[in-house]
């Protein structure tokens, strides 16, 4: 039973309902903090993961198409040397030249040029169309450097159909390895912006396609002025050039938007790939959740918070009245003073002690002598007044701590004096009457001298069940007072349980 019973009164507690209503939010917050956190790392893994997925698949799909065209071009270079091909009809060279890559979708036009930049054979008519590119880079890079293989140049617009494009290039070697021309094939960008524009990134997301010299050859979304723009040099670029595949946190140099970039060079080409979605996207639908979730939260916390120290208020509020009645119901209205409950528990502590100790407990009865005429004479509410006076003259006669007055009865109080001997006890009624005769009602015309009281005094060793002998042997020695002519105080003699015989020992006054 004192188990269940401790954890009521604990519960009952104010400082347990305060404790409650600050730790029980506390918890609320740390766990429902540590949810959010996990639901924005579940957002990042994801973002994570979809940059990932969807950058292979583009770097796959590219790869593969330049290959095919690479593929092509590298069959131009490695027929031109077969025998009788440069003495074949136009037509027959043209056949044996180019394969069916060269219709595909997205090319353009493919060419054979000579050293000096003219059309030789173009894959989609016979005769081939008069052009000359030896003012382009790709031609004047392959004419300048034998080792270049497949070349990729800058975003262009084609001359002949007015496309964007990429042109993708190999060198033809002369027998004597020197420059003898190149083959070409043109990528229409439409390829890139077609593959790219499939892919929901969200409104600040971002797909990029960038040569390594850093000119961006495709972006998603789609912008005009970003195709050929360069971002070489910036500290994203060059992350994404030497570290060559990965993922990092940056702020974009076009824009200042903060973005997720996972990032990979495509193949073995000179092409850098990135997949970017941007933070605010990545983070939106986790900030709604958590704006709910955290909303709540908040309000279940400060209501639990209020309630706790409404409750709390409630229960100390209680605490304090239940402790103010407990003292009133020990404490006398009139005076002030201790009343007959408090006395009694007092008294059967300190007997129990004295019977632990062998130290003299003494009791003193004080009763005011012929009160009944004073309050006939005077008035009840003058009565009351030398009460109270009477309530003070007691407490001023004793010193200690462990003194006690207290009022027991009408005009009837008692000193208790732990560890007081008789004679010690006798000096305190001296103090009581000497107190007394000083007392005045001067509203009433009482002057000093005229209020007196009796005393009975009876001491012992805690030597008895409950001190009751002791009380009715002071009770005695008062009634002796009485009898011997009053405002005098008379002490119990011989044993304690009896209250005769009785000496009067003082007499203050007449
Ligand atoms: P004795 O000297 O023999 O003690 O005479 P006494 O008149 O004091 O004794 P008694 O017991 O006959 O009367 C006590 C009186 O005290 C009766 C009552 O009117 C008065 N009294 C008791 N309580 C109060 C109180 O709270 N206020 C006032 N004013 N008088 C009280
Ligand atoms: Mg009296
Ligand atoms: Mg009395």
């Amino acid at each position: 039973m004192a188990f269940p019973l401790r954890h009521a009164r604990r519960l009952r507690s104010a400082r347990t309902w305060i404790a409650t209503g600050v730790l029980a939010p506390i918890g609320m917050l740390t766990v429902s903090g540590l949810m959010l956190l996990d639901l924005r790392r579940d957002a990042w893994d994801k973002a994570e993961q979809t940059s990932r997925n969807l950058l292979q698949v583009i770097e796959r799909d590219i790869a593969r198409n330049v290959e095919i065209v690479d593929l092509s071009l590298h069959a131009v270079v490695d027929n031109l040397k077969a025998p009788g091909v440069a003495e074949a009809t136009p037509e027959m060279r043209q056949l044996i030249l180019f394969d069916r890559a060269a219709t595909a979708r997205d090319l353009g036009v493919m060419f054979v040029l000579d050293e000096d930049g003219d059309s030789v054979v173009e894959a989609a008519q016979v005769p081939a169309r008069k052009v000359n590119y030896k003012d382009r880079d790709y031609f004047q890079a392959h004419r300048a450097s034998a080792g270049l293989g497949l070349y990729i140049s800058r975003p262009l617009v084609s001359r002949l159909t007015g496309d964007r494009m990429i042109v993708l290039s190999r060198r033809i070697d002369k027998a004597d390895g020197s420059f003898g021309g190149i083959v070409l094939a043109t990528l229409r960008l439409s390829y890139f912006s077609r593959l790219f524009d499939q892919i929901g990134l969200g409104p600040e997301g971002a797909i990029n396609l960038y040569l390594r010299d850093g000119s961006r050859v495709m972006r998603h979304p789609y912008a005009e002025a970003d195709i050929g723009a360069s971002i070489a040099g910036t500290p994203n670029f060059e992350r994404f050039v030497r570290e060559r595949s990965g993922t990092f946190v940056g702020t974009s140099a076009r824009d200042g938007v903060e973005r997720h970039y996972a990032f990979s060079q495509v193949g073995d080409l000179p092409l850098v790939l990135n997949v970017a979605l941007a933070t605010a996207d990545i983070e939106a639908g986790w900030r709604a959740k958590a704006a709910v979730l955290g909303a709540t939260v908040l309000v279940l916390c400060g209501v639990t918070v209020f309630l706790s120290l409404l409750y709390g208020r409630d229960l100390r509020r209680r605490d304090a009245l239940q402790a103010e009645l407990a003292r009133l119901s020990l404490t006398d209205v009139l005076t002030g003073l201790p009343n007959r409950r408090r006395f009694e528990r007092v008294f059967e502590r300190a007997w129990r002690e004295a019977g632990r100790t062998g130290k003299p407990l003494s009791l003193l009865v004080v009763d005011a002598d012929h009160f009944k005429r004073c309050n006939d004479r005077y008035g009840h509410a003058v009565g009351d007044e030398v009460l109270k006076g009477l309530a003070r003259c007691l407490s001023t006669s004793v010193h200690r701590p462990e003194d006690l007055v207290a009022r027991v009865g009408g005009e009837e109080f008692v000193i208790l004096l732990p560890e007081t001997d008789g004679a010690g006890a006798l000096r305190v009624a001296d103090k009581v009457h000497e107190g007394v005769a000083t007392l005045s009602v001067a509203s009433a015309g009482i002057g000093a001298g005229a209020v007196t009281v009796s005393i009975g005094l009876a001491s012992g060793f805690g030597d008895d069940v409950d001190g009751g002998g002791l009380y009715r042997d002071a009770d005695a020695a008062l009634y002796t007072a009485k009898e011997s002519g009053r405002n005098r105080t008379c002490r119990a003699g011989g044993a304690r349980r009896t209250a005769a015989p009785v000496e009067a020992l003082r007499l203050v006054g007449s």
